[in-house]
């Protein structure tokens, strides 16, 4: 599933594609990814796209009638900008024309359990209420994420994943920012010291900094816009290396279950932290 530096390299992506054009044709193949209550998809024929941003895993479309679009990728979802000569896919769900452009934006998805949502103006509005995203974990202040976390009485690897703690973090990056935090994914924040905050705090901003830099990790089936794939992949320390040498001290890496989620982590470099915190020595 696509996590912050997927869709984040998604946003940045089609920016210079999709900014202040104006939606001329909407074709659906597949009704069902179009979630709307209100508005009917042919209201968003005639609209300028306004601005295009990130929330979370969420790509927003602010459009100039005041309705927003929502596109959740899910598990297999693309976003692809196609010209004229390029072949038609397999599993392209929707389609958006511009006015005097050539390239085409392609809603495609295998698994088909992602969306476009529709929300009117009002709707928008109530949005945040009825689905409360956390903090973006590249906006949020170490005291306020240090303050938040160790109130928390779950398994570390728990909280990072709830997108109403942070919201744009995955499987993935959540076992790789644990690995390089040295931090075992069992660990209750209590227990880690205020170093031990510090240093996950950091590793977070700098391993999504680079995950963003590298245009993200392709596993299967992400892709940039124009069918690229990532580059942070090559990075991974754990996730995806089961039973292979830990690049830092050649134990093996393991793989358990966490949340509900198959985790990878260094039994070696991540000990699981035991007592309560305490005052980190001078
Ligand atoms: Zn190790």
């Amino acid at each position: 599933m696509p996590e912050l530096p997927e869709v984040e390299t998604i946003v940045q992506g089609l920016r210079p594609y999709i900014f202040k054009r104006k939606i001329s044709h909407l074709k659906i193949f597949l009704p069902k990814i179009i979630h709307t209550k209100k508005v009917s998809p042919n209201h968003l024929i005639g609209t300028t796209i306004e601005n295009i941003s990130r929330l979370g895993k969420n790509i927003i479309f602010q459009l100039s009638n005041e309705c927003h679009l929502r596109v959740h990728l899910k598990m297999t979802g693309q976003l692809l900008i196609k010209f004229p000569e390029e072949d038609f896919q397999k599993h392209t769900h929707a389609i958006f024309s511009f006015d005097g452009e050539r390239f085409k934006l392609n809603y495609r998805d295998i698994r088909k359990f992602g969306f476009i949502q529709i929300f009117s103006a009002e709707e928008w509005e109530k949005w945040p209420k009825e689905s409360p995203l956390g903090p973006d974990p590249l906006e949020v202040t170490f005291s306020f994420f240090e303050e938040k976390i160790i109130k928390q009485k779950r398994m570390i690897k728990s909280v990072l994943l709830d997108q109403t703690f942070l919201a744009g973090l995955g499987n993935i990056y959540v076992d790789e920012i644990l690995y390089h935090s040295k931090i075992h994914p069992q660990s209750l924040p209590i227990n880690l010291s205020s170093n031990a905050v510090q240093e996950l705090y950091q590793t977070m901003v700098k391993v999504l900094k680079t995950a963003i830099l590298l245009r993200g990790s392709t596993i299967r089936d992400y892709l940039g816009i124009s069918g690229e794939a990532g580059n942070y992949q090559s990075k991974h320390q754990v996730y995806g290396r089961v039973n292979a040498p830990c690049h830092k001290c050649g134990t093996l890496i393991r793989k358990i279950k966490v949340a509900g989620r198959g985790t990878c982590f260094c039994p070696t470099c991540q000990k699981l932290e035991q007592g309560r915190r305490q005052a980190d020595p001078l």
